[in-house]
């Protein structure tokens, strides 16, 4: 065949004797099994023509591709004029470029012989005249997607309009591909899953063919993404679907939803779910290698089994959800079957998903605001902004309805919206007390690219420099923060930032070191115990020293009373917030504290 490399295999396996060099189908030359140098010889020839020949074939593929794209754009479509027996009577347009398929054009031929099924061109020519119709086919023999157009004519004659749509169809096919999959691991993505959930949902009512869904939370990716960093997080992220797609075989369909959370539709019994769901689990019991450490991953699964109820409303991929929010917050199991009695929940959440959403667009949203007085002499020196849901009823707060805003992915939206009346207020009540700072709660989708440019934005807006706001950031969303410069810019221009709810996190104290932090507010529940029922010295003292040590500014959250309050200060907390000061209260009750703690001297 005229490739060099075929011709050693044939010298190493050609029996004594007898044998043939090939050089192309064409040139076949005896060999004398005896002289291989003259084989040799040949091989190189061979290998000269082998290439030469390659090099041919690519120049006329070249042009054939021209020649091709030229007709596809000089004439995309082809007109076959027929008899009242279908026989071709004449083709015109660009009938060469159908290649084999146009031979069957000409005159005497059978149009129907041109598709790869004629039957809906042939039920098209049967219908009686004058009429019109269009349907898509391929083309026989070939690749092409063509769009057919039938006209009966009343002579009895018929016109075929051939109307090449390949591309189009490629595109869309290629579109599809690419709006249904995760690009990543190549697996179905969100909406490719949602369809396949939505089919195995719709078969459960028609034919009671039993599914079920699981949803796999990849428990301490996150740690392995900020500290290795994202091209270790991808590596494991493409291993974990390789392996679970490994583990669960033929029964399931795996998906990545997004982030760290995969997801199976099984078809099956609730018994092969759980088996299904297993083993994907058991892709994280074997550590991973991204980079040069050693990854062991945790991995916890909601699982809902389909049913009549859930699969009538589209819900089982929510039902699964929950199971899971239940796995990760509440149990020890690593797989938690969805039960009616959380379905409460379920809808709860999704009446208070719909109505949180509209309440952004209203902007209900506002911020109340607790002092934060200094240690010493009890002045206000602070405050900090609390975001309220007036209108939430039992949502009115952040506990309840941030969540449902974060994963409506409306919580930046929201605190932006609140963030403008909020500046200007503390604007307002700087020019009484112009050293007064406000402290905002960050999280973590809030710390994008753009923070720079609107907090600034907004902080010019309302006449305040940079100094006068602090983001109050916990551990966890405060040490990825290390690779974002954005926050270190803003931190380099006066911009404070305080570790919330310290104590309570990470507590890898060495992160301190190399992040722009101004501050820590130690966690109610680290100085204080679950319900604030005792006094922790050691670690409050522990807290103190640290920050000490950083030269942070050291605030004690949730000081309730006159004895905790009198251990702050002595073990050296700078500054105190909490009820046993004053609660949260509305912009105009704040002005009037603000006004009282002017007036009259300080209650120190
Ligand atoms: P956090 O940042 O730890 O805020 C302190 C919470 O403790 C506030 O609850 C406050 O009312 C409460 N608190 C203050 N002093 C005391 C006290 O002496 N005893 C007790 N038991 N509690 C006290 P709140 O306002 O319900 O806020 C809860 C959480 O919601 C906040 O916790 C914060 O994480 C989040 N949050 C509030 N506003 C926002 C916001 O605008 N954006 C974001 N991302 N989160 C917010
Ligand atoms: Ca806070």
């Amino acid at each position: 065949d005229g490739s060099a490399s075929s011709l050693f295999a044939y010298r190493a396996t050609a029996p004594a004797g007898e044998g043939f060099v090939s050089l192309s189908s064409e040139v076949v030359v005896p060999l004398d099994p005896l002289d291989w140098s003259a084989a040799e010889t040949l091989v190189e020839i061979a290998g000269e023509r082998s290439s030469r020949l390659m090099l041919e074939q690519q120049r006329t593929r070249t042009a054939e591709q021209a020649r091709n794209s030229v007709l596809m754009a000089g004439s995309m479509d082809m007109v076959v004029l027929v008899d009242d027996a279908r026989v071709i009577r004449e083709a015109l347009g660009a009938v060469s470029r159908l290649g084999p398929t146009g031979e069957l054009l000409g005159p005497g031929g059978d149009v129907l012989g041109l598709f790869e099924e004629p039957g809906p061109v042939a039920d098209l020519l049967a219908r009686s005249a004058p009429s019109r119709g269009r349907v898509t086919a391929n083309l026989v023999g070939s690749d092409t997607v063509v769009e057919v157009t039938v006209m009966n004519l009343d002579s009895g004659e018929s016109t075929v309009s051939l109307h090449d749509i390949t591309d189009r169809v490629r595109l869309v096919r290629a579109l599809n591909h690419r709006a249904t999959h995760d690009e990543l691991t190549g697996l179905l993505n969100r909406s490719g899953f949602a369809a396949a959930a939505a089919e195995a949902e719709a078969s459960f009512l028609t034919d009671a063919a039993p599914f079920g869904i699981a949803l796999i939370d990849v428990v301490d990716f996150h740690l392995a993404n900020d500290s290795l960093g994202h091209d270790a997080g991808d590596t494991i992220l493409i291993e974990a679907a390789r392996r679970m797609v490994e583990m669960v075989g033929d029964g399931a369909t795996v998906a990545r939803l997004g982030g760290d959370e995969f997801a199976l539709l099984v078809t099956g019994d609730e018994g092969e779910i759980a088996g299904a769901t297993r083993a994907a689990l058991s892709a994280f019991d074997e550590p991973m290698h991204p980079s040069d450490v050693v990854f062991t991953a945790r991995a916890k699964a909601g699982v809902a089994v389909g049913s009549a109820a859930m699969a009538t409303g589209g819900r089982t991929l929510q039902a699964a959800d929950l199971a899971l929010a239940v796995s990760k917050s509440t149990s020890a199991e690593r797989m938690v079957f969805f039960r009616p009695d959380m379905r409460e929940a379920v809808l709860d959440r999704m009446a208070a998903s719909s109505a949180v959403a509209m309440a952004a667009r209203r902007r209900e949203f506002r911020f109340d605001y607790q002092p934060v007085v200094d240690a010493a002499d009890g002045r206000t020196v602070g405050l900090e902004a609390l975001m309220r849901w007036d209108k939430g009823g039992r949502w009115r707060y952040p506990d309840r309805f941030i969540p449902v805003a974060e994963s409506l992915g409306e919580l930046t939206s929201i605190f932006r919206a609140a963030l403008g009346p909020a500046l200007a207020q503390l604007a307002e009540w700087r020019v009484r007390h112009p050293d007064l700072t406000m402290n905002l709660n960050a999280h973590a989708g809030m710390l994008d690219d753009d923070l720079p440019r609107w907090l600034l934005r907004e902080a010019s807006r309302a006449g305040l420099p940079l100094s006068a706001i602090a983001l109050e950031l916990t551990e966890q969303s405060l040490v990825p923060v290390q690779a974002s410069t954005s926050l270190g810019a803003l931190h380099a221009q006066g911009l404070g930032v305080y570790i919330d709810d310290f104590g309570t996190g990470w507590s890898n104290l060495s992160y301190l070191a190399g992040l722009p932090v101004s501050g820590i507010k130690i966690a109610r529940e680290m100085a204080f115990g679950e319900r604030g029922e005792e006094i922790r010295r050691p670690l409050i003292s522990a807290a103190v020293a640290l920050g000490r040590a950083f030269d942070l500014d050291i605030v004690a959250e949730g000081v309730e009373t006159a004895e905790q309050l009198e251990v702050a200060r002595e073990l050296g907390v700078d500054k105190i917030q909490g009820y046993f000061f004053a609660r949260p209260m509305p912009a105009d009750r704040m002005t009037q504290w603000l006004r009282e703690g002017d007036a009259g001297p300080d209650t120190d």
